[in-house]
């Protein structure tokens, strides 16, 4: 059996990517989902523009399931198949649609009244089920089961002549999480929700554009941070935009004077060193350390140094703020790399009876023994989901023989399911909603002397730079910002 056992923390976004004005947009776009790896790792793809002998726009596709170096591992395919100087690509975790269906890779391509038309999606839309009942009912037939495709055929039916005007009119019905970059015969275009749940960024390599999730995909191309797409926002790329340095803006409504940025972006997912919402990762997650440990402190009986250690890698930046705030408070304490863990995991065989013993945590982590042992430890995790793996991974380290094992965790235990993009397991599977969030009751199942986590206003202390008004935080909390179809499971769509 096959088992990603990448999979213990919450899944299901997506990185996005486009560039428009570049002769090598294809070879680029892959270096760019190269960097957003993290963000989907079931499957991606790549649609170029090209122009035919004939003078008439040609879009070519290729995807594949797999990681972006497994799908694109023939130079052949940027030199003879994705040819054309525009380009969008998608990184993907399943949202809704099922992630078994290769029809469900995306970017999706049609041809329609007004030409061609490609788009790449991060999100995911809680009135996907409603629209697309509508359409179906209407005689509209769809190739996929994701919610994405319902874009394109609001698109596809608009009666507006505009490309532009179809595209506002048709992102005004849809509602949730939605940061796009589309493809037409003659433009880039970029669009993000009202309430900007999701990152979306411009740059510049050299003359071209791009649009894409994060900025650590303009890094691996020294290209430049321009701005963010504002929440609410569509921005136009074309020719003229390649002459003028103007970029074209729309908005898809009023700025709504709170945004909903997913905090869970700052907490684990986004890269820290890239810039979103206005910030860099780096410093906020950092920040989620610091009051982590001003208000969660570890001290140590003894005068022996409390040894500090991250689960690499997510979690290593909030433990150096743990570290740096323990040690202001007077703590004699040490950050120090206490679990090694293995890069090459890929899809690993295991056996089915192996999977809830330590063998997925074993394949992923080891730790250093000389680090641990007779050690009071804190280990700084971001986020517990089901717990089984934090469960094994302290077993793990009580191998090491440390003198006791404190868990500290930068962010709110997790008790509900999140509508915008990030897949969690159902309620029942989540650790917190299974103790009714007892801490000591969770801190008793998975081993540890102790468990703090974050409250949801020391979460959103940690992120105030950027607004403690303009997080959602729904999956801690269960106030959603939009309105929510608490009855949709995605198993609806699947096919
Ligand atoms: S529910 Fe949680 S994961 Fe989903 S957008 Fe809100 S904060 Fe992010």
């Amino acid at each position: 059996m096959q088992i990603n056992v990448n999979r213990e923390k919450p899944t299901c976004n997506c990185g996005v990517f486009g560039i428009f004005g570049s002769k090598n947009a294809s070879l680029e776009t892959y270096y760019g989902l190269h960097a957003l790896q993290h963000r989907g790792q079931e499957a991606c793809g790549i649609i170029t523009k090209s122009i035919s002998s004939k003078g008439n726009p040609v879009f070519t596709a290729h995807k594949g399931e797999g990681l972006v170096t497994e799908v694109f591992d023939d130079h052949e395919i940027f030199q003879k198949k994705l040819v054309g100087n525009v380009a969008i690509g998608h990184n993907r975790y399943s949202t809704t649609g099922s992630s078994e269906s290769l029809k469900n890779i995306q970017p999706f391509i049609v041809n329609y009244r007004l030409g061609n038309l490609a788009v790449a999606h991060n999100g995911n839309l809680t009135n996907a089920r409603v629209i697309r009942d509508e359409l179906v009912h209407e005689g509209a037939i769809f190739q996929t089961t994701s919610d994405t495709e319902v874009i394109l055929h609001l698109i596809a039916r608009s009666r507006l002549d505009g490309q532009v005007e179809q595209i506002k009119e048709a992102i005004e019905k849809i509602e949730g999480a939605f940061s796009l970059v589309l493809m037409t015969d003659n433009k880039l275009i970029g669009a993000r929700d009202v309430n900007g749940f999701r990152p979306l960024v411009i740059g510049k390599l050299n003359d071209a554009y791009i649009i894409t999730s994060e900025t650590c995909a303009f890094d691996i191309l020294s290209a430049e941070f321009i701005r963010e797409v504002e929440p609410g926002e569509i921005v136009v790329i074309d020719d003229e935009v390649l002459e003028t340095g103007n970029i074209k803006s729309y908005r898809i409504s009023d700025l709504y004077e709170k945004q909903n940025h997913c905090i869970f972006e700052y907490i684990y997912f986004s890269r820290p060193d890239s810039f979103i919402f206005g910030h860099n990762v780096d410093k906020m997650r950092r920040r989620l350390g610091k009051v982590l440990a001003k208000n969660h402190p570890v001290f140590n009986e003894s005068d022996e140094k409390v040894i500090v250690i991250s689960v690499p890698d997510s979690s290593n930046t909030t433990a150096l703020g743990y570290q740096t705030e323990l040690e202001k408070l007077g703590v004699n304490c040490k950050l120090e790399i206490g679990l090694i863990r293995s890069h090459y995991i890929g899809r690993t065989f295991i056996q089915p009876g192996q999977i809830n013993r330590e063998i997925g945590v074993k394949i992923k982590f080891n730790t250093v023994k000389g680090v641990l042992e007779g050690r009071t430890v804190v280990i700084v995790d971001d986020s517990i989901v089901r717990g089984t793996t934090s469960k094994q991974l302290v077993k793990l380290m009580r191998e090491a023989n440390p003198k006791s094992i404190h868990l500290r965790i930068s962010s709110s235990p997790i008790t509900h399911p999140c509508f915008y993009g990030m897949d969690f397991p159902s309620k029942g599977e989540l650790i917190a909603y299974n103790f009714n969030s007892n801490v000591k009751d969770i801190a008793d199942y998975l081993g540890v002397d102790s468990l703090e986590y974050l409250t949801i206003d020391e979460m959103l202390e940690a992120v105030s730079e950027a607004g403690k008004e303009n997080f959602c935080h729904a999956c801690f909390s269960g106030e959603y910002p939009t309105k929510v179809d608490h009855n949709f499971k995605k198993e609806i769509y699947e096919i």
